[in-house]
């Protein structure tokens, strides 16, 4: 998938001062949804204004089957990231974040695509991919989405209580610690594969996206009384609140030691646990916070601030059409 990601988007448009155009979308869209089995997931991209006030740059309206995308707000994000990098980018390389912020852009979409394949496959057998595995098998919420959708609910009803912990979450930490921290996550992983050979060539660029990563899983991690709260225990204390879980997560407690002991017998890499936000110890984050702290120092951590896109559609807000 990298190889022809990076051939559309280097080769076919950037080389070729080709803009960006609705068939830009529409080949990310492609190639992604070919890799990661979501073809047919997707029966329309729309281009249109989201949320002005928020700078939504995208959204996945599962119930509808749709992502939209409004490029003007991505224009600007992207427009922004690049005066805020300033006099470290040059001209080319300007141009190169326009066309990868808006890779990015969707890819995060098409990465919450996924995450709903995720929720409701039938058995964990059905992921092939063994990131998804890992991801999947020791993350309680998707854990719990494929237990709660395939047995106890069905589908419809799975997704009402999705959204209640959404909206939990959302409230006590402003965003969805597990499911945004993914995608963000994944994006930028995709863009910095993309760019592993073009380090020389657009360093600040590389460099400012490997920044994004690591800023991305940052997301939800927090240092508490010399110990370390993750995401996906974050998580599992909603749903435990909330009896959703009820038993489903066979080694996942509340009880931070006892989760950090299990999920490092379940994932043994620190590197897989930050990369799923599992339990690390204060030693491992400390280690991965040194090189966001670099970044930083660098001026590579450029913080556009960009409201979650909302994923409501649960709720059939918008318009049918
Ligand atoms: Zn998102």
């Amino acid at each position: 998938m990298i190889e022809e990601l990076r051939k559309f988007i280097i080769e076919e448009y950037i080389s070729k001062n080709r803009e960006i155009d609705a068939e830009f979308y529409v080949g990310i869209v492609n190639i992604y949804s070919k890799y990661n089995g979501i073809e047919g997931w997707i029966s329309k991209i729309k281009f249109e204004e989201i949320n002005p006030e928020e700078c939504t740059e995208g959204e996945y309206r599962p119930s509808k089957h749709e992502i939209a995308f409004d490029y003007m707000s991505i224009d600007d994000t992207a427009g922004d990231i690049a005066a805020l990098l300033g006099s470290k980018l040059n001209e080319e390389e300007q141009v190169w974040i326009q066309y990868l912020h808006t890779a990015r852009v969707i890819l995060h979409e098409l990465a919450h695509v996924k995450q709903r394949k995720n929720c409701i496959v039938k058995s964990i057998d059905d992921i092939k991919d063994n990131r998804e595995r890992v991801v999947t098998e020791v993350n309680p919420y998707f854990r719990s989405n494929i237990e709660y959708s395939s047995e106890l609910f069905g589908e419809e009803e799975a997704l009402l209580k999705i959204k209640e912990w959404n909206d939990e979450l959302e409230e006590r930490y402003g965003y969805d610690v597990v499911m945004e921290r993914d995608a963000e996550i994944e994006s930028a992983i995709i863009i910095n594969s993309i760019l592993k050979d073009y380090q020389d060539k657009v360093p600040s660029v590389a460099k400012f996206f490997n920044a994004c990563l690591y800023s991305s899983i940052e997301m939800g991690y927090e240092y508490v009384n010399d110990r370390i709260v993750s995401p996906v225990h974050k998580r599992a204390e909603i749903m435990k609140k909330k009896n959703f879980i009820n038993g489903n997560i066979k080694w996942y407690d509340v009880d931070l030691d006892k989760s950090l002991a299990e999920s490092i017998n379940a994932v043994p890499s620190a590197a897989e646990r930050l990369r799923c936000g599992l339990p690390v110890t204060p030693e491992e984050y400390l280690k991965f916070k040194r090189k966001l702290c670099e970044f930083n120092r660098d001026g590579y951590v450029v913080m556009v601030y960009r409201e979650e896109d909302k994923e409501e559609n649960i709720e059939q807000k918008d318009q049918i059409d």
